[in-house]
């Protein structure tokens, strides 16, 4: 298992010439439109699969001085490839790599068939919970089939995020920037200054925003998805809030947005159209034309600070602080109004 860490694959410049599967003992290596998959269960790091591979797309990031030494004394064909490890900053500036983390390559297909998944579980979500059987249900139980049907929603997605991890023989972790990357003291502070100006402006245009619709009488009603509505007053009611939108939700949301959506969008338009469009996308995920603008901010503010960052766990951080400045507001003003 430690090998995985060695091997960098990046399948857009594998021409799928073949000569990596019989270099493999281990039988660890499936190639095919648009991935090449390492079963890291049965790869024994041998690195022979970087040897036979001359357009890069199996690299080592251990042996990449190594590996570009060995190159340059054999004819090769042109590829765009064989990056050294590099610092978040160099990684964002490389669109080649920009797309791979952990030696995981997200495709579009399999970010757009788990956005679809998201939506479909959402909406069957919602149409259960508006169901007559579901609304007759006293409040007290109203409740708590709600948790459940909120807790069941994100449980799909990361059974789904774990089966397209799997099947091609990544680590979830991995795959999603989750790992422990060994940062320095410095690199840490750097997120957590990234993470609290993140904070800060996408919470200050938040309100700002809410002050000028306000005025203008274009803040809408509260509706039936407020947090009290959807998960009661009560202290167990609100505890409950505090854990699914503070810790479950912006994990979940985190996984599918900015692990595996922006990554497959990466990987086939590039960093910035990424990042915008699956803020987009995640702005429409909260269904509210008024909390269209807000979560287009707080999306794109996520999506930058991933792709930046290299890992996840930045992006998590915001949007649990953000969810959780959102749930204390509520509380504190039930509290003030008695
Ligand atoms: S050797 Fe390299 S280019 Fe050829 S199929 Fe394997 S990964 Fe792709
Ligand atoms: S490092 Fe060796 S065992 Fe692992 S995938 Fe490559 S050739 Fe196979």
């Amino acid at each position: 298992m430690t090998s995985r860490a060695r091997l960098v694959l990046n399948p857009r410049a594998c021409d799928r010439c073949g000569r990596c599967l019989p270099a493999c003992n281990q039988n660890a290596i499936r190639v095919g439109r648009a991935y090449i998959m390492v079963d890291w269960n049965r790869c024994d790091g041998c690195m022979e699969c970087v040897r036979a591979c001359d357009r890069g797309a199996i690299g080592s990031a251990a042996t990449d001085a190594a590996s570009r030494a060995r190159t340059a004394t054999r004819p090769v064909k042109p590829a765009p490839v064989k990056q050294p490890a590099a610092t978040p900053r160099a990684l964002s500036a490389n669109p080649q790599r920009s797309c791979t983390v952990g030696g995981f390559t997200w495709t579009i297909l399999e970010a757009a068939a788990m956005l679809s998944v998201t939506f479909a579980a959402f909406m069957l979500k919602e149409v259960f919970l508006a169901s007559e059987v579901v609304r007759a249900l006293p409040s007290e139980v109203m409740v708590g089939v709600r948790a459940v049907a909120l807790a069941v929603f994100y449980a799909v997605q990361i059974v789904l995020l774990r089966y397209l991890v799997r099947r091609r023989g990544g680590v979830f972790s991995d795959a999603l920037g989750l790992s422990r990357q060994n940062e320095s003291v410095n690199e840490m502070a750097i997120s957590f200054g990234l993470v609290l100006a993140g904070l800060a402006i996408t919470r200050v245009t938040a309100t700002v925003y809410s002050m000028i619709t306000r005025s203008l009488d274009l803040m809408p009603q509260a509706g039936a998805d407020t947090i009290t509505h959807v998960f009661g007053t009560s202290v167990g009611g609100l505890v409950l809030a505090s854990v699914m939108l503070v810790l479950v939700g912006p994990f979940v949301e985190e996984c599918v947005f900015r692990g595996a959506l922006l990554r497959g969008l990466e990987a086939r338009i590039g960093a910035w159209p990424a990042i915008v469009i699956q803020a987009l996308l995640f702005a429409a995920f909260h269904r509210s034309w008024w909390l269209f603008f807000p979560m287009t901010v707080l999306g794109v503010a996520l999506g930058w600070l991933a792709h930046e960052r290299r890992s996840l766990w930045p992006a998590i951080a915001l949007h649990a602080a953000y969810n959780s400045l959102t749930v204390g507001a509520v509380i504190w003003f039930m509290r003030a109004g008695g």
